[in-house]
């Protein structure tokens, strides 16, 4: 059969296209220099994983340590406007305010913002921040509380009421997905065993527009509240989208090709609205953990 000279002009223009943006790498920041865990180990984890996957070109913005004077600050200009995609691996000192309104400008105009583990501890005094991160490592004074119930049905627990942020020992857990025709966990199985971590529980704040992706069970026996806690969900903010993963408490946990899979498809969505990234062959399942070199 004859194809219309027309037909063939507009496939090849469409395959086109797709090449096109799949070969283009999304320029990617990581913000580290202040957190109570080991950045200096983990920031090069996630580099190397959003390196490693050829979607991503990554530079790496560390900030002043703690208790610097302003005059370093004022040296302290990331330029967000100039990334598809920012990365948290920060938690420490409120950012000047500046920094702060660059920040919620760049989502607010559409950037995608991505927070790993103990960057939701930071910045409880930052009202933006707090919206777009959803629940933030807080006390139950501060904010709701949502868990899943065992039907899967969303539960919102009010300020004062039930735990405050915590985490048990550290140990594997499963996690589950709960919108599995979402973008990010597309193709992957709906339970998958996750590498040594903590897993937080009683993660507290405004929680408003959010969308739960993956929850895991925090049991009794470790520590934990006996209830599906989040692991991982998005949030919108103007333009722009917020991803959240609370895995990644060392550089172990974020071994964990589960953690890697879903952090590098979470950044692309939260950059392009697309996920063209496979599930690796060595991901996860619901009984054996599955960690990179
Ligand atoms: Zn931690």
């Amino acid at each position: 059969m004859q194809i219309p000279f027309r037909a063939v002009v507009s496939i090849s223009a469409l395959i086109g296209t797709c090449i096109c943006s799949a070969a283009e790498p999304l320029k990617l920041a990581i913000i580290d220099g202040q957190n109570n865990h080991d950045w200096k180990r983990t920031t090069p984890v996630l580099k190397s994983a959003f390196d490693k996957s050829g979607r991503f070109s990554v530079d790496v913005w560390t900030t002043p340590p703690s208790k610097s004077p302003s005059a370093d600050w004022d040296q302290f200009r990331p330029k967000f406007s100039d990334y598809a995609v920012i990365v948290s691996n920060y938690n420490g000192e409120l950012w000047p305010d500046l920094i702060q309104k660059n920040l919620e400008e760049y989502v607010a105009n559409g950037g995608g913002l991505v927070i790993v583990h103990a960057a939701n501890n930071a910045f409880p005094q930052w009202a933006e921040f707090n919206k777009m991160i959803g629940l933030g490592w807080r006390d139950n004074t501060f904010g709701d509380r949502i868990t899943i119930d065992a039907e899967g049905k969303t539960i919102r627990t009010a300020k004062g009421e039930g735990p405050g942020a915590g985490h048990g020992s550290q140990h594997e857990f499963n996690v589950v997905i709960r919108e599995p025709n979402h973008p990010v966990m597309v193709g992957l199985p709906r339970e998958w065993r996750h590498a040594r971590d903590e897993l937080y529980h009683g993660q507290r704040g405004p929680a408003a527009n959010m969308t739960i992706l993956a929850t895991a069970y925090a049991d009794t026996t470790t520590g934990g509240t006996g209830d599906h806690e989040p692991m991982m969900w998005w949030i919108p903010y103007g333009k722009g989208k917020v991803f959240t993963t609370l895995m990644g408490h060392g550089d172990y946990s974020m071994k964990c090709v589960g953690f890697q899979t879903t952090l590098l498809r979470g950044a692309e969505w939260v950059a392009t609205g697309e996920v063209t990234m496979p599930v690796p062959v060595k991901f996860p399942s619901a009984d054996e953990a599955s960690s990179v070199e």
